[in-house]
């Protein structure tokens, strides 16, 4: 593997009595996609957050572009795009005003930002909004704007904190788009999700985190079959509960609930279903394992507090 864009070791962060980044280790080659799923308050944002000199760690090293946080924080960043959580365009700036002064705080001169801007508009697919406020623009177009303010010193890495959270499915396949000419022109992106078809789309690898501790990490497809039976059956309906117990629990690998709904975890779903046509009054959905089931397989099915 050729040298990691991002390498980080054994990071630590504490709050008070609370560890919420413990030991956490990952590493970004150039072009790839790494994902970061976790549940409310497993510590994504705070990682990225050390990763951009923002937080300081308690233990543990950040080495970017062969860079060490923090003492090259700076260079670092200029080689960094940032796209967060919360909105951060200054709504007093059109969206070309907006990108200007970003690229100021790089220290690119003006003439050379006015020269990107109108390539970064269009990538945003927002041409035609150069003159509008962010206050005029759609949820989607804001988040677009927000990359292509990400994008205004052409940086080799991108940290994307929920790049889609909010938007509607129309706004989310485009900024997927966008996000894949990225990868395409070779950069690199860390992007924390709580979409598992987003992860599944976007990411060459994924970390699963919680309470702070990778617990998997690996391709998404990979991780399934290492986690997971590959069929699942879904039942719900009335009476589906009642078949926890039953003779039918011996048909599948693992049996889980979740509300009203049993999941059956099988090598092969033949048996049961034959088995379930004995419930015409149940609802059955046989479909592939997916990255959720991995997700709630390995984080648990609990609410947590911080959600
Ligand atoms: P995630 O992004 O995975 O939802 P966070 O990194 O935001 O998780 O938070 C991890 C944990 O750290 C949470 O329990 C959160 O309450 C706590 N936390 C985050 N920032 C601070 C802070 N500045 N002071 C105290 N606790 C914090």
């Amino acid at each position: 593997m050729s040298d990691p864009i991002l390498s980080v070791q054994g990071l630590v962060k504490r709050y008070g009595e609370a560890t919420v980044v413990s030991d956490l280790s990952f590493e970004i080659a150039p072009g790839e996609c790494l994902g970061v799923i976790g549940p409310n308050g497993a510590g994504k944002t705070t990682t990225i957050r050390m990763c951009l000199g923002l937080t300081v760690p308690d233990a543990g090293g950040i080495t970017a572009f062969g860079l060490q946080m923090p003492r090259d924080a700076l260079a670092i960043k200029a080689q960094l795009g940032v796209v967060s959580q919360m909105d951060t365009l200054d709504p007093d700036f059109s969206c070309a005003e907006n990108l200007l002064v970003y690229g100021r705080y790089f220290g690119l001169q003006d003439a050379q930002i006015r020269q990107r801007i109108p390539a970064l508009l269009e990538f945003a697919s927002l041409s035609n909004k150069a003159q509008a406020k962010p206050g005029e623009l759609s949820g989607g177009m804001k988040r677009r704007l927000s990359l292509a303010r990400a994008l205004v010193n052409n940086p080799r890495l991108l940290l994307l904190d929920e790049p889609t959270t909010g938007l509607d499915p129309q706004a989310r396949h485009l900024m997927w788009e966008r996000l894949q000419l990225l990868l395409a022109e070779g950069k690199s992106i860390l992007l924390t999700t709580h979409f598992m078809d987003e992860a599944e789309r976007l990411c060459h690898r994924l970390l699963v985190v919680d309470h702070g501790k990778k617990i998997a990490e690996g391709a998404p497809r990979e991780l399934i079959r290492r986690y997971l039976e590959p069929d699942v059956v879904e039942v719900y309906g009335s009476g589906a509960l009642a078949l926890v117990g039953s003779a039918l629990q011996a048909l599948a690998a693992r049996v889980e609930v979740s509300g009203e709904t049993v999941f059956f975890y099988t090598q092969d779903a033949k048996p049961l279903m034959q088995a379930l046509a004995a419930y015409p009054q149940l609802r059955t959905l046989h479909r592939p394992a997916n990255l959720e089931d991995l997700f709630l397989k390995l984080t648990g099915r609990q609410i947590r507090e911080d959600a």
